[in-house]
Parts: structure tokens; C-alpha cells; sequence
């Protein structure tokens, strides 16, 4: 962007809202008993006439899915209305074999909540919509081979719960879109109620976008961007067609309403779609199925059964363990990261001055640094570290003990993460220890001395940095072995006497 582009740019708001589908992780469908798990099984092999749509079926509302979609409604701190039904949202599409999809239109299942997004260190409050729940279609397979090309249908999909998350347009940066999306994934995954797997469409998200001159009041004329199956997609979408949007109007262009399809690897997004109005899927109420009554005591059974979201858990650390506000924010991202540090401070022998804050920032570096970058180059996630908690915690108090320096300690790290041994047996395997031992010390100490007149004499005349350049002496003739805390003190009662 040019100077000049870039001022433009500020001259206009960019208005986002957000609607995301999650999968619910439920053993059956929305409306049939078939299983819902259809990604490793055989295609059309997990349907029935109720989720194939046959004539005269009658769908049956699974209850764990209701029960799921509350929750995160009240986890999304929404209000679950007395009453909510189902309506018939009708399309043809060669992937949905009903003509239709069981969705929810004007009583959904719940409304009216917010999510706290954390945006650069202040909090903002972005509004929930609703939450309301409806069924995946099926999949097609566009097949292309030997000069001929066809689909085939695949109805696995069919009828999965799919549980739609909308947010109020609250959000003003392709940035607090991603972050917005990330923190949801972090609740649904903290619940239970989805695998937050965009990267099996497990949980897809929609962006509605608009720009306008900022200081108007009206909102300018959005479009859809579909297809983004990433945090980053998300973000790098929301970006490219806000620029978009904004050079079409400098131009003296107008917006037209449509859908658009995000293409990852060109980087654009494209016209698909002149949107379509909600009139156009001509709803009505679904006749098979009885509205639902929602008593306060399932409503308030299901708030007892929530557990430790998020927010509560960054705050949690940061007060009983005294980390910053950015380590809990990292380590309460995923339930799995939070645990693994909570285990391994619990496994750790009490630091040498009984000091947990100490013990618990180390935890957090070691987690967030080291191993994570361990963890990612091998497209592991925390539960299946080959580091074990306890073993983090054994790396830790033989660093606390002076057995292994930190350096050491790093390598000790990748060794037992490569190999699935425990720290300390890398450290008795490889013989790795640190040299403490005063005697062998002192006579390294003195010969470096002997060596190098040079220095000595540099320290005679102030010059502190001549202790440092004969540490490194040391440490190359140790191999890096040299406890510091011991070489320092008699270097320099040494270098006194010579
Ligand atoms: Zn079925």
C-alpha cells in the first residue's frame, strides 16, 4: 500500500460479523440414529431413509444436541427463550437430498449474547446474535478422470448436527475477526461440544463485510465471504476484500450484495453469487417436528454442567500462580495446554526458595517456547508430547539442582522429546552433567590464567570484560560443562593473586 492509499484507507470503517457452523460432537445425527462420525467410513454408508430424505419419514430431534447447543448459548452468555421450534429452509442443491434443510428461523434457540475478545491488551465485547441449531448436508466429489468428468453424492454428511453461531457486526479489523473466531474455537473446545477442526470443516466460518466513510452512522453494502478454513484465511480474506471494497467506492463504484468465495492460494476473494434474500428460501414451520418447550430447570441443569471456560481459567493463573496476563492468555487457549502446565507444577519438587511464581514462569517459557516449537515441527498437540509433564518438571529441578545448565537442559529437552525418554534418563544415558567439582575446576582455572598473560593483565587495568573472555576459555575447555556459579568467584580470587 502507498502512502497516499493508506490515508485513504483510514478515511474508511471496515464493519465485520461473523457466522460460524460447528459440527457438534454427538454419536448420532440431528434427526435419525445413523452415526454421526462420517469422515472414516465407506461413502452412503451412514444414512437412512430419514437423513436420504425418503417421503413419509419422521425425523426424531436428538436431545444431546440440544443440550449442546445450550450450553455454549450460556457459555455465549445468551438468553435460552421458554419456547423454540423448527422451520424448513428450502434450496435445491444436489448435496442436500431433502430439498431442505432443518433449520431454526424466527424462535431460535437462544439470543441476545456476547464474547470477550482480548485486543491488544483491553478487552472488547463483540454481541452473540444467536445460537440455533440445524443439520449438514451432504457431500458431493467432483471426479475427473480419462476425459470424462461427473459427481458423485456422498451422504454421510447428511444430517450431522450443525449447531450456527452469529455475531452482531461488532467487529472493525480483519484482525479482531481472527481473534473473535479464535476465541470461540477455545470455548467450543473447552465445552467438549466441537473438535474445532477448520481443517476438517468441523467448524466453518462465514464473514459478512462492509465498508463505510467512517463517521456514518448507516452501514454500507455487504457481501458474504465464504470458504475460509483457517484463523489466518480468515484474517487474510477480511483484508483483501475490505481493500476491495474500499477501492471499488474511491473509484465512484457501488457495492453490490453478493456472495464471494475466498481463494487461498491467488489470495482474492471472487464473485460467486448475487445473494440471495431469506424470502428466497421461502421457510415455514417444519411440520415433523413439535416445537420445543425449554423448562428453567434443564436450562439451569445444563449451567451446573458447564465447565472452566477460558476467561475463567486465564484468571485463575494469573492469580494463583502470578504468570502475565499474556502466558495465561497462551496457556488457557486450549484446555489440554492448561492442564499440561497445571500437571507439571504439581509434579515439580518445591523450588529451592519455595518459590512457585518462579517455578510457574518457568513452566510457562519452557511450554511456550521450547516445546511448543518441539510440538509444532512435528504437528503434535500437547496431549501427545513425548515430553510428559512430569517430565518438564524433572528438565526443571535438575536445572534448579546445578546438575544441567540451561543450555543443557535444551538439548536434554529434544532428546527425550525425539525419543520418549524421560529427562533424567537422556541425562544418565548421555553422561550430560554439569562440572562442579572444585578441585578440577580450580586447575582448569589456572592453567587459562598461565595461558593467557594478556588478559591478566587487562584485568589488572580495569577491564571487566577480560573475566568474560576468560569464562569462554573455560567453558571451551570444559565443553560447556563449567557450572558459572562456580568458575566466577574463582576466577577472580585468582586472577587477584596473579
Ligand atoms: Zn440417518
Amino acid at each position: 500500500m502507498t502512502t497516499a492509499e493508506a490515508a485513504t484507507a483510514t478515511d474508511y470503517e471496515i464493519v465485520i460479523g461473523l457466522e460460524v457452523h460447528s459440527q457438534l460432537l454427538t454419536a448420532s445425527k440431528m434427526f435419525c440414529r445413523c452415526p454421526a462420525d462420517y469422515a472414516n467410513a465407506a461413502p452412503n454408508t451412514h444414512c437412512c431413509p430419514i437423513c436420504m430424505g425418503f417421503p413419509g419419514v419422521l425425523p426424531v430431534i436428538n436431545e444431546q444436541a440440544v443440550d449442546y447447543m445450550m450450553m455454549t448459548a450460556l457459555a455465549l452468555h445468551c438468553e435460552i427463550p421458554d419456547f423454540s421450534k423448527f422451520d424448513r429452509k428450502n434450496y435445491f442443491y444436489p448435496d442436500l437430498p431433502k430439498g431442505y434443510q432443518i433449520s431454526q428461523y424466527d424462535r431460535p434457540l437462544s439470543q441476545n449474547g456476547y464474547l470477550i475478545i482480548n485486543l491488544h491488551g483491553a478487552e472488547k465485547r463483540i454481541g452473540i446474535t444467536r445460537v440455533h441449531l440445524e443439520e449438514d448436508t451432504g457431500r458431493l466429489a467432483h471426479i475427473n478422470e480419462d476425459g470424462d468428468s461427473y459427481s458423485l453424492v456422498d451422504l454421510n454428511r447428511a444430517g450431522v448436527p450443525l449447531m450456527e453461531i452469529v455475531s452482531e457486526p461488532d467487529m472493525r479489523s480483519p484482525e479482531e475477526a481472527r481473534l473473535y473466531m479464535e476465541k470461540l474455537r477455545s470455548i467450543l473446545v473447552y465445552l467438549g461440544v466441537s473438535s474445532g477442526k477448520m481443517e476438517e470443516a468441523a467448524l466453518r466460518c462465514d464473514a459478512n463485510i462492509s465498508v463505510r466513510p467512517r463517521g456514518q452512522q448507516e452501514f454500507g453494502v455487504k457481501t458474504e465471504i465464504k470458504n475460509m478454513n483457517s484463523f489466518r484465511a480468515v484474517e487474510r480474506a477480511l483484508t483483501y476484500e475490505a481493500q476491495r471494497q474500499i477501492e471499488e467506492l474511491k473509484a465512484g463504484r457501488t457495492i453490490v450484495q453478493s456472495t464471494r468465495g475466498w481463494i487461498e492460494d491467488r489470495g482474492v476473494t471472487v464473485l460467486q453469487r448475487v445473494k440471495e434474500n431469506s424470502d428466497d428460501y421461502r421457510y415455514f414451520p417444519e411440520p415433523d417436528l413439535p416445537p420445543l418447550v425449554i423448562s428453567r430447570d434443564w436450562v439451569e441443569g445444563l449451567r451446573a454442567r458447564l465447565p472452566e471456560l477460558p476467561d475463567a481459567a486465564r484468571e485463575r493463573l494469573e492469580r494463583d500462580y502470578g504468570l502475565s496476563s499474556y502466558d495465561a492468555e497462551q496457556l488457557t487457549a486450549e484446555r489440554a495446554l492448561a492442564s499440561y502446565f497445571e500437571a507439571a507444577l504439581k509434579a515439580g519438587k518445591p523450588d529451592k526458595g519455595g518459590d512457585q511464581a518462579a517455578r510457574a514462569k518457568a513452566v510457562a517459557n519452557w511450554m511456550l517456547g521450547d516445546l511448543r516449537r518441539l510440538l509444532n515441527a512435528a504437528s503434535l498437540d500437547i496431549a501427545e508430547s513425548k515430553v510428559s509433564p512430569a517430565g518438564l518438571a524433572e528438565l526443571l529441578d535438575m536445572m534448579d539442582a546445578g546438575t544441567i545448565s540451561g543450555k543443557q537442559a535444551k538439548d536434554v529437552l529434544e532428546k527425550a522429546f525425539a525419543s520418549g525418554q524421560s529427562p533424567k534418563a537422556v541425562v544418565e544415558a548421555e553422561g550430560i552433567s554439569q562440572l562442579s567439582d572444585t578441585g578440577e575446576l580450580e586447575s582448569i582455572v589456572e592453567s587459562v590464567i598461565a595461558e593467557n598473560p594478556k588478559a591478566v593483565e587487562d584485568f589488572h587495568s580495569g577491564k571487566a570484560s577480560a573475566v568474560q573472555f576468560l569464562m569462554g576459555q573455560v567453558m571451551k575447555r570444559t565443553k560447556g560443562r563449567a557450572r558459572p556459579d562456580v568458575v566466577i568467584p574463582l576466577l577472580q580470587s585468582k586472577l587477584g593473586q596473579a
